[in-house]
């Protein structure tokens, strides 16, 4: 029986046809191959190798390999299936991600430049001569032979220099050949060296844990560094990638985004300067021919450390040592495309498969790591001290309760306090950050003069107002309410949605300081192409005083100016209809208070709320991570929430509302009939973000203690139900999103 390829087809329509392979060519998946496409040549890539179907006889042969190894690494083909088996996303469109198309598509392919070098180094005698006849012959000579390396003919001189090259190869002094040229996204920049760090007794105990791991005989358990901020986290990371090159392995490292961690990249290629070439950066502003250069760089061993947002988990890094997942609690690791994976998860898969280390850090481990540590199957260590011997930033609660009694009926956005509190910061010339997370915003009901927020009695979590039809619904389990028209708790009729966003702020904040230089950073404003480098860089040149932004500025930052953090309002990320809106609300606190006082000068944070002592805001205050984890791992625990079971949303959408929400309740109905035992279904509602890009979106959410007894449910269900054509429907398992 001959064996056959399917080759995914290069080009946008993303084909995929089947071939014949030839006896004499090893073919495995990955391989980059030519094929009769029609009556024309064109390439592809292999997706997968099987037996030819029986009687098939109408199957072409393919030409030929284009690369003799294939893309990727038998490993990342053993991940690809477990995503596969994991997600019930279909291994091409799995292999489609790990090898993007600008990898397997020809626009990227190696670019190469004209260049000359010395061939047979001409005789004093010749050299004398020339420098009498022919100076500028005698010049290139001269140059080549003090470079001893090709230098390209732009730089001899280009066109005006043809002729005399052409005498020099025709003498025989001079050969041209091609030189590859690699487009590297980081050129032109410089890096000052720097030497490892004395670590104190904490940091010096994670390295040792990480040492003894990547020692390991047996494959070893990830480790989960919990530092505080300030604590040197990164120190450590960059003295494990040194421990791990030491024993001849390579190293990925994984940041949230990579715009916002440009001093992590600077960090490591400063440490690693004397092999700055064999460092690649993978990011989603790398231009096609970028990639390209670095992934093959990747593939082909001459890159030792890799550093990328979560799509860098799939970099085909041969004998991988380590991967460092930076600030693992961070959403950003969560792929919202399919296949919907989670790097950090994969990161622990993929060195459960290659045998490898992870060294999972944060200030704020999230949940789920935290609890595998709890069950024994991640080893955490703690740095509890700022490096530098600083200390925490003092920070303050302040009652909104009180300001919007003051301030009757408008929205309370600045209190008394934190109003003088910026006053003093602009008279000494020092900066402020204020925080204003716009999750959620005006979708759940909270009582100003009490601050009362309504929630499902069954799931808690806030209700969510849906305006079309003047009802509260439960995004977890579809429980409905009517709006009420007075404040349960206080009777008092002013309860309505959280007021304001960035914008009102930012309008507010310039009329009651009129003298300062203030700058906003949200979805809105960084559209525009290095917006956020731009305003970072003028922020840190002290061009701006108050800086104003979301939950995108919260993380990694070091500015040493500033002084004062201010959260505007914390109950907009607290009252979130999400189960992690506790979760995040307490992350996003503790690295907001990280951001300030990282110089010489003392920092202070503000966080106004109507709830001040929501254990959210409670625990962040005293920096006190295990008090919140206790108590929020017991809600989870109570209400059947992650770490403690697996939830999975399926959304469908379309232009035709009605069709989305009856195709919605048609597969409700299925996968009600014949439920496994242990899987909660939720009733279908209008998500939260009813209606995006012109589609009307519908949900529901199932929840169970196997997530890959959930996948298989759902993808039964799905592959069995025939839904109509203008409505598409997506299964995300372990979202993070929940619309
Ligand atoms: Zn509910
Ligand atoms: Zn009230």
């Amino acid at each position: 029986m001959p064996l056959s390829a399917s080759v995914l087809i290069d080009g946008p329509s993303e084909l995929v046809f089947d071939y014949a392979i030839p006896d004499q060519l090893k073919v495995l998946p990955g391989c980059r191959v030519r094929i009769p496409l029609r009556n024309r040549p064109a390439t592809g890539t292999v997706l997968r190798v099987h037996e030819a179907p029986e009687g098939d006889f109408a199957l072409r042969y393919l030409t030929d390999l284009v690369d003799p190894e294939p893309l990727i690494t038998p490993e990342l083909l053993k991940l690809a299936e477990w995503i596969t088996s994991y997600y019930g996303t279909p291994l091409e469109q799995v292999i489609r991600s790990i090898i993007p198309s600008s990898i397997r598509g020809e626009k990227g392919s190696s670019k190469t430049r004209r260049a000359a070098l010395i061939d047979k180094p001409p005789s004093e005698e010749d050299l004398t001569i020339l420098a009498k006849r022919a100076k500028r012959q005698h010049a290139i000579l001269s140059l080549l032979t003090a470079a001893s390396k090709p230098i390209p003919i732009t730089e001899l001189g280009g066109t005006s220099a043809a002729s005399s090259l052409k005498s020099l190869t025709e003498k025989g002094w001079v050969k041209l050949i091609d030189l590859e040229v690699r487009r590297d996204p980081d050129s032109g920049e410089t890096f000052v060296p720097t030497q490892p760090l004395t670590l104190n007794p904490e940091q010096d105990e994670v390295l040792q844990a990480v040492t003894k791991s990547l020692n390991s005989e047996e494959p070893p358990n990830p480790i989960l560094l919990h530092g505080i901020t300030g604590s040197g986290k990164t120190e450590v990371y960059l003295q494990s990638t040194q421990k791990a090159l030491d024993l001849g392995k390579n190293i990925i490292v994984l940041v949230p985004e990579i715009a916002l961690a440009p001093q992590t990249v600077q960090r490591f290629k400063a440490r690693f300067s004397e092999m700055v070439d064999e460092i690649a950066v993978l990011h989603s502003n790398l231009s096609q021919g970028e990639r390209f250069d670095e992934w093959h760089r990747i593939r082909s061993g001459k890159a030792r450390i890799v550093i990328g947002a979560r799509s860098a988990i799939f970099a085909p890094l041969p004998n991988l040592g380590l991967i460092i997942v930076d600030e693992e609690h961070e959403p950003a690791y969560k792929q919202e495309n399919p296949p919907k994976y989670h790097a950090r998860d994969l990161a622990v898969v993929r060195c459960r498969l290659e045998k490898c280390s992870v060294l999972l850090g944060s200030a704020t481990p999230s949940l789920e790591s935290y609890q595998n540590t709890l069950a024994g199957k991640y080893e955490i260590i703690r740095m509890n001290e700022r490096a530098d011997g600083a200390s925490l930033p003092l920070t303050r609660v302040v009652d909104m309760r009180i300001e919007s009694r003051k301030q009757k009926g408008r929205d309370a956005i600045l209190s008394d306090v934190l109003r003088a509190s910026i006053d003093q910061r602009l008279e000494a010339n020092q900066q402020v950050i204020l925080f204003l997370n716009r999750r959620g915003f005006a979708r759940s009901l909270q009582c100003p003069p009490c601050g009362h927020v309504i929630q499902c009695n069954h799931c808690a979590i806030p209700l969510t107002y849906h305006r079309a039809d003047e009802r509260l619904v439960c995004h977890i389990c579809g429980h409905q309410a009517i709006v009420p028209k007075l404040c349960p708790e206080c009777h008092d009729p002013a309860i309505r949605f959280q007021g304001y966003g960035t914008e009102k702020a930012e309008t507010i904040i310039r009329k009651v300081f009129p003298s300062a230089k203030v700058a906003r950073l949200d979805t809105d404003t960084t559209r525009r192409k290095n917006a956020l480098r731009d305003t970072l860089r003028d922020f840190r040149a002290k061009k701006i005083n108050i800086l104003l932004g979301t939950q995108m500025i919260a993380k990694g930052l070091d500015f040493p100016n500033v002084t004062l953090v201010g959260v505007l309002n914390a109950d907009l990320s607290l009252y979130a209809p999400d189960f992690r809106a506790g979760e995040r609300t307490f992350q996003l606190l503790t690295q907001v208070a990280g951001r300030a006082g990282r110089g010489a000068m003392a920092g202070e944070v503000i966080i106004q709320t109507a709830t001040p002592h929501s254990p959210s805001i409670q625990f962040a205050r005293h920096h006190d991570f295990e008090g919140f984890v206790d108590q929020e791992l017991e809600m989870r625990r109570q209400f059947g929430y992650p770490p403690f079971t697996h939830l999975a949303l399926l959304l469908a959408r379309s232009s035709h509302e009605r069709r989305a929400e009856f195709t919605l309740q048609t597969l409700h109905r299925k996968l009600a009939e014949n439920l496994p035992d242990g899987i909660t279904l939720g009733d279908p509602i209008p998500s939260p973000l009813t209606k995006s890009h012109s589609q009307f979106r519908f949900q529901l959410l199932l929840r169970g203690p196997n997530a890959r007894a959930l996948s298989r449910h759902l993808n039964k269900i799905l592959s069995a139900t025939p839904t109509p054509e203008d409505v598409i429907v997506t299964a995300d398992l372990d979202a993070y999103d929940l619309g």
